[in-house]
């Protein structure tokens, strides 16, 4: 390692781990950064000014003790490393790979005015697949086991989180899902190429060999009901996700070739990993000219899925302006470099069709107007300014909305009007624990709670609902 030098950030410049060249990625399937090596990893974490005050730590939504890890990084002290960077997190190899860090902990680097912040993602990956690869697991070896079962309904990024917390303190967690394999979204949703599926099968049985219990392909309310979990367990979390696809409302959604971007991204992941029970499941873009509406990460998303089936073409339209979008740059500079082509400051107004069957999109173009009530600039469409973009297939991303279970009515569990459940972080009355919901043996976290939004932000809040269902059972 190198020796101590306070200047290391002005010697040695930002760099991210090597990429594969885009006409190589977008052919398969597979994460497109190489690994860090291990020089590389310690002379970016060398990098950190150590902050007293780090805000890298405070914007990242679990905490994570960012300047500490960086130093026994760059010191090569992984194991120490890895044992530090579990006490906040329960998948640091997944959110190194998939925050939008840009907005979170490398934006809030104090080096990110001018000099380039720290690679905090890489590094943070860098460390849980190397320590695995080394051997090491969380250490179990003085957890007090009790008698104390929950149950967690969805493996996602809040449903683990809650789980690892319970685990590591005596209670042991039976999670369901729907899905045959865990990680909700992570699995069933996020393409290979941010995430390979693998990190997902370690990362499981990790969970189990700590004495996680999964039970899958069982939706909770049909083949197992709320009130058999009721009886049956001390406590239940709900991280059950949000999968209400928004719409646009316009002409055109019902037509043959017009797709949801989950169910298409989805029936990829189950061509890709085995999963599909019937080969016309498969939705393929092969020789399509595709078109996505939309500008967030499941845009992006459903953009280079495209491209690596082989579509035709790939246009991206988007009604704001580069600036406003909500993917993370990052993603949009990669789908970028594969071939997606992408049309700013365009509102769809109707998809057109031909004998019921998708044949273009009809666009206006907008401008950006004042901000709205969220502070986001509103984009105002331009008069006269429609045009039609040929397509054969549309895939409409525009996020999504709660989608509340018929039964959780049957057990008190309140909504807020939107549909997300009522459940606080820092409930002000007495009695109440961190996202206890109105029926006081039911938690909630994660999407369902806050609206979709991250998988780090889902696992801080399962964590916490953890903590506050320990408390609840004064374990
Ligand atoms: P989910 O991940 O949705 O998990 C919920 C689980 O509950 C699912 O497995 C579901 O099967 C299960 N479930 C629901 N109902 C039942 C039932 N009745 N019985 C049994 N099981 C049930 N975030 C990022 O930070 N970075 C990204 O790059 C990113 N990319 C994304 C790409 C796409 C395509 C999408 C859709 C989202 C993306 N997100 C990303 C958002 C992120 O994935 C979610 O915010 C996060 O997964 C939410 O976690 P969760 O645990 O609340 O819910
Ligand atoms: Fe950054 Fe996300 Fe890791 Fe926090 S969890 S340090 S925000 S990459």
């Amino acid at each position: 390692n190198r020796p101590n030098n306070d200047f290391q950030f002005l010697d040695v410049e930002r760099e991210g781990p090597a990429k594969i060249h885009a006409e190589v990625r977008k052919r398969e399937f597979a994460e497109i950064y190489e690994p860090f090596k291990a020089e590389e990893a310690s002379d970016q974490s060398h990098r950190c000014l150590e902050c007293g005050n780090p805000y890298c730590s405070w914007k990242c939504p679990v905490h994570n003790h960012i300047p500490n890890w960086l130093k026994l990084v760059s010191e090569g002290n992984i194991l120490e490393a890895a044992e530090l960077s579990h006490q906040t997190n329960s998948l640091p190899e997944v959110c190194g790979r998939v925050c939008p860090q840009d907005r979170l902990c490398e934006g809030a680097c104090t080096l990110n005015d001018g000099f380039g912040a720290v690679t905090i993602g890489s590094v943070e990956k860098y460390i849980t697949d190397t320590a695995f690869a080394m051997g090491w697991r969380p250490d179990m070896s003085k957890v007090i086991r009790t008698d104390r079962k929950v149950a967690v309904i969805g493996a996602g990024p809040a449903g683990l989180g809650c789980a690892d917390i319970l685990v590591r303190n005596g209670v042991t967690p039976v999670v369901f899902d729907r899905h045959p394999e865990i990680g909700g979204l992570l699995t069933f949703g996020i393409p290979e190429f941010k995430l390979e599926k693998d990190v997902i099968k370690l990362r499981r049985r990790i969970f189990e060999e700590m004495g996680v219990e999964f039970r899958l392909n069982t939706e909770v309310g049909k083949d197992v009901t709320m009130q058999q979990l009721i009886e049956e367990f001390d406590a239940v979390f709900l991280g059950m996700g949000t999968y209400t696809y928004m719409k646009g409302g316009f002409p055109g959604e019902e037509l043959d070739g017009v797709f949801d971007a989950l169910p298409f991204l989805i029936s990829n992941v189950n061509h890709c990993m085995g999963f599909e029970k019937d080969p016309s499941e498969y939705i393929d873009m092969k020789g399509r000219r595709v078109v996505v509406l939309g500008g967030g990460d499941t845009a992006m998303d459903c953009n280079r899925t495209s491209i690596r089936q082989g579509a035709a073409s790939v246009t991206c339209a988007y009604r704001r302006d580069e600036a406003n979008m909500p993917g993370s740059r990052k993603e949009v500079e990669n789908a970028r470099e594969e071939g997606v082509q992408f049309l700013f400051n365009r509102q769809p107004v109707e998809i057109v069709g031909e004998n019921g069957k998708v044949v273009g999109v009809k666009l206006v173009t907008t401008r950006m107007g004042e901000p709205d009530e969220n502070g986001r600039r509103r984009a105002e469409v331009v008069p006269g300014s429609e045009q039609v973009l040929e397509a054969d297939v549309v895939l409409v991303a525009f996020g999504f909305r709660p989608s509340p279970a018929p039964w959780f009515a049957d057990f008190g569990i309140e909504l807020h009007q939107d549909g997300r459940i009522q459940a606080e972080e820092a409930p002000r009355e007495q009695g109440r624990f961190p996202f206890q919901t109105s029926n006081a043996k039911v938690f909630a976290g994660g999407d369902m709670v806050r609206g979709s939004d991250l998988v780090v932000t889902a696992i801080a809040e399962g964590r916490s609902a953890a903590e506050g269902i320990l408390d609840y059972l004064e374990v």
